[in-house]
């Protein structure tokens, strides 16, 4: 029986039938974040007495498959997320990898991804890179989580899927069940600048030049086909006040502020 079993999987393989499972990595999304914009200095949401640098974030998918969570319960306002990487068909995922947890946000009311985003303050190197060794860090905003949709068509995708081109996305709302979260390839997720906790307090920052740099997914859980292109960079001017003044801005994935 063993050795008809063992003929069997030897023929599947020379048939170069796949099995289960045995889809290849690249089934994965790639998530893009734009450099982030909408900048303005308003006052810390914690501390009205304190200055802070807001900004609208977006993080694309140009990957050719989705980022899909689904969240099972872990516990009160708690559940782990699984994120889809293997595709049987468009739509339909035949196998999942934990990935992180949600938590629900009551500020928000609806589930959150953890540990989604990271906004950073940094120092220029002199080539236009931030400098991001740990003596570079000037201010941050610690890790975000997020509720991650479908908002907006991402229009400097390369190739969005024709499969996506619906009068609505899949991934279109925060409140459905405990956590149906994700991005369809070709669109984008955005948080605006007033969504709280948008926000890096300039507590002590002199004003001068700066790298506002943000990394998705900065603890590399998500999978995805490229990890190397998880960052963004707005150069600002922080001026007495203060105000600020954009200088430059990297290409989504890149560190060079041009
Ligand atoms: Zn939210």
């Amino acid at each position: 029986m063993r050795r008809v079993a063992a003929m069997v999987a030897m023929a599947v393989l020379a048939l170069g039938v796949p099995t289960a499972h045995s889809a290849p990595p690249e089934e994965l999304p790639n998530l893009v974040p734009l450099p982030l914009y909408d900048l303005d200095v308003e006052k810390a949401e914690d501390d009205p007495d304190l200055p802070a640098l807001r900004f609208a974030m977006a993080t694309a998918n140009r990957g050719d498959y989705a980022l899909d969570l689904f969240a099972e319960p872990a516990g009160p306002g708690e559940a782990t997320a699984h994120q889809c990487v293997d595709w049987a068909t468009d739509r339909v995922c035949a196998g999942r990898q934990e990935v992180g947890r949600f938590v629900w946000h009551a500020e928000h009311a609806h589930h959150h991804l953890e540990d989604f985003a990271l906004y950073e303050l940094r120092r220029f190197r002199r080539n236009g890179v931030p400098d991001m060794s740990r003596a570079g860090l000037v201010a941050t905003s610690g890790k975000v989580s997020f509720c991650i949709i479908d908002v907006e068509y991402d229009d400097e995708s390369e190739q969005p899927s024709p499969l996506y081109w619906l009068p609505h996305p899949l991934y279109y709302s925060c409140i459905v069940g405990a956590g149906f979260q994700g991005i369809s390839p070709g669109w984008r997720d955005v948080y605006t600048r007033g969504t709280p906790g948008q926000e890096i307090v300039l507590a002590g920052v002199a004003p001068g030049t700066y790298a506002l740099v943000v990394t998705t997914d900065p603890e590399d859980r998500l999978l995805e086909t490229d990890e190397s292109d998880n960052v963004a960079v707005t150069g600002v001017e922080i001026l007495p006040g203060p105000r600020i003044k954009v200088v430059c801005a990297s290409r989504s994935g890149r560190l060079r502020c041009r």
